[in-house]
């Protein structure tokens, strides 16, 4: 798609300048610096599980291995993500109330001043008394997962009976505790018709965030279709449009490219007279992305840029978080815009945007390579064709 192709939205040089003014944001959450510090890291606690998510990341397995981080191991990695500057820490899963540390981990968080959020599977251990310990622990957000409208679509995705029911008890536990709620939603090709549903249940939930990801095919997730390029911009659309009008925030995850949009629409806004948008980018001014922004520590200490992005690039028991996410040579990468190929190289929102690494990767094994699924064709890439 070239500038102007979606509609009457002005030339490339309104672009570019939109482009400057996102990039001249540099840092990030707060003036986090992205070379120092990641904004959030994300530890899967464990990947024990008893749901069986058919886009499940880590293929996550009934039974806790003898391998993860204890809670030892845990507190370290927590002090190291505060001590390197991080404010945000996610203890996900597999289901990390399979760990009966999890509150300990929580408040020992809270203790070195991260702001603690955790992701519980919504299975038979998610209970009040449990959303309860890790209120007393301090815990800032709790994210549940509802990928359907119906229950019998979510609970044939997530594999178990009662799943789309347990959700919205816990989400009523939740608010009784004064608990902020997260709803985590992945969209791919089966559900991507529900998109309107599903924003009309979030809106009904009471929720302070709906993180909608959109499928990479990694892990379980390779045996499923993604969203093809029209219909990230749909969803862009339809996203966009309703972060104008609703009060929690709409975070989009592994669609970089929605920073593009947001500065296309800003665009719009601007020629056409009309006042700025609400803020639409979240915490941070530059996407984060694999690497940028983003540290995934696996179950046995094994460090990814992105849980999506399974390269290895250490483990926690043999060096630290920060000398991994400063040093190694694939973070640096990741986190140099020059590195990228493909039509991403020559982007003029690369710097903004810079696609999602992780499906580059799946889609094309390498990690620098083009965001298959962005429909933008940027002006190098149009010249190109048009000579
Ligand atoms: S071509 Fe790449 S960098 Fe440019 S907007 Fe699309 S995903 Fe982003």
């Amino acid at each position: 798609m070239r500038p102007g192709a979606n509609g009457p939205i002005g030339s490339a040089d309104d672009f570019h300048r939109e482009a400057r003014q996102a990039r001249s944001h540099g840092a990030g959450f707060k003036g986090l610096d992205f070379a120092k510090a990641p904004l959030l890291v994300i530890w899967e606690s464990t990947r024990s599980c008893a749901l069986a998510c058919k886009h499940c990341r880590a293929a996550a397995l009934m039974g806790r291995d003898p391998e993860e981080l204890t809670t030892a191991e845990g507190f370290r990695i927590i002090d190291e993500a505060a001590a390197m500057g991080t404010p945000l820490f996610i203890v996900s899963g597999g289901d990390p109330l399979q760990r009966p540390d999890l509150p300990e981990l929580i408040r020992h968080g809270k203790e070195r001043g991260l702001r603690m959020g955790t992701i519980p599977a919504a299975t038979p251990r998610l209970t009040r008394e449990r959303l309860a310990e890790l209120k007393a622990a301090g815990v800032d957000q709790v994210a549940f997962s509802l990928d359907a409208p119906s229950a019998a679509a979510h609970d044939g995705f997530r594999g178990v009976d009662g799943s789309f029911a347990k959700v919205l008890e816990a989400v009523g536990w939740a608010h009784e505790l004064d608990i902020p709620v997260q709803i985590n939603t992945c969209f791919a090709a089966w559900n991507f018709k529900d998109l309107d549903a599903m924003a009309e249940i979030v809106q009904g939930l009471g929720i302070v965030f709906w993180e909608v990801f959109f499928l990479v095919p990694t892990g379980r997730g390779k045996a499923m279709d993604g969203l093809s390029a029209e219909q990230f911009e749909h969803a862009f659309a339809k996203l966009y449009a309703l972060s104008q009008k609703v009060k929690f925030v709409v975070k989009l995850t592994e669609a970089q490219h929605y920073r593009r949009y947001t500065v296309q629409q800003e665009t719009l806004r601007r020629r056409a007279g009309a006042a700025p948008a609400r803020p639409t980018m979240g915490a941070s001014a530059p996407a984060v992305n694999a690497g940028k922004g983003f540290l995934f520590v696996d179950h046995r200490g094994d460090v990814y840029p992105s849980g999506f992005l399974p390269m290895v690039i250490g483990n926690v028991r043999k060096a630290t978080l920060q000398s991994l996410y400063r040093e190694h040579p694939l973070m640096l990468g990741l986190r140099d815009p020059a590195r990228l190929t493909g039509k991403c190289g020559v982007c003029e929102f690369r710097v903004v945007c810079s696609g999602s690494r992780a499906r580059a990767y799946a889609m094309t094994g390498d990690p620098f390579g083009a965001e298959e699924a962005c429909a933008y064709e940027p002006v190098a890439e149009a010249g190109k064709s048009v000579a």
